[in-house]
């Protein structure tokens, strides 16, 4: 962990969550009021409740994101929704190439890098995921693939660390194993040196986010690495009592 950059621990919900669940935003809002939290908190909810989320969220210390965003304004798209629909709902926030949608929907790192810049012309943060398969760690690429990766999706104008990285491999999400300490310190340092290469002194304040299977039980271990600043978690965000665990770690 970084001192100076300010963690943010983002909660993926992925296609889980009808308005019954808002009451664990409400709850995560009082344990963190609670716990006068010193991190950014993020949820992103499935799109159909983006906007009630925020309105529940409305002046309180969690913020609300999309997971996904069409890399145009508007049109015909069906099914899509663009980033400033996001804004209009209250989203601050929107993950981008995240693995699942790499996979199910191919998308290419050239597509995510149009819907992140899309992103921060709407004025919302893009998380833009990357990590590698299982195949490619064991065939010792996995640097190889998340540099390329961060080449292709990573818009070209950063202004003062208005994107963040999450570093998912996609071997861990969702499957309850994860990297050793030395692995995840070696690519977030790895990343960090790629961000700074590319962008100078604001590569340096860009959060970089460790994602794949991170618990109350693991965090401890993982959140204290060296450019680890913050998370992004799946499973473990659906319940707030799970993540005020993890925002314990810090
Ligand atoms: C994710 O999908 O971004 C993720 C990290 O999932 P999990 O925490 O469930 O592994």
């Amino acid at each position: 962990m970084d001192s100076a950059i300010r963690p943010l621990i983002a909660g993926n919900w992925k296609m889980n969550g009808v308005t019954q669940n808002l009451s664990q935003l409400e709850a995560l809002t009082s344990g963190l009021v609670a716990r006068a939290a010193t991190c950014d908190v993020l949820i992103c909810p499935p799109a159909t409740l983006v906007r009630v989320a925020a309105t529940t969220c409305a002046d309180g210390p969690v913020l609300i994101g999309g997971q996904d965003c069409h890399f145009e304004k508007g049109g015909a798209h069906t099914g899509d929704i663009s980033a400033d629909m996001l804004v209009d709902a209250g989203a601050k926030f929107v993950i981008v190439g995240h693995s699942e949608r790499r996979a199910d929907h191919h998308e290419s790192s050239a597509l995510v890098r149009t819907k992140a810049q899309a992103a921060q012309e709407a004025g919302l943060v893009p998380i833009i995921c990357v990590g590698e398969t299982q195949d490619e760690k064991l065939a010792g690429r996995a640097l190889e693939i998340v540099t390329g990766q961060l080449t292709g999706s990573v818009p070209d104008i950063v202004e003062g660390g208005d994107i963040v990285i999450a570093y998912e491999p996609v071997w861990a999400i969702g499957t309850g194993m994860v990297p050793t300490s030395d692995d995840i310190a070696n690519m977030h340092g790895a990343i960090r040196d790629w961000l700074a290469g590319r962008f100078g002194a604001d590569g340096a304040t860009i959060r970089i986010l460790y994602g794949g299977s991170l618990k109350p039980s693991n965090a401890d271990q993982i959140l204290p690495l060296a450019n680890v600043n913050g998370g992004l978690i799946g499973g473990a965000s659906l319940k707030a009592e799970d993540l005020l665990g993890i925002i314990d770690a810090l």
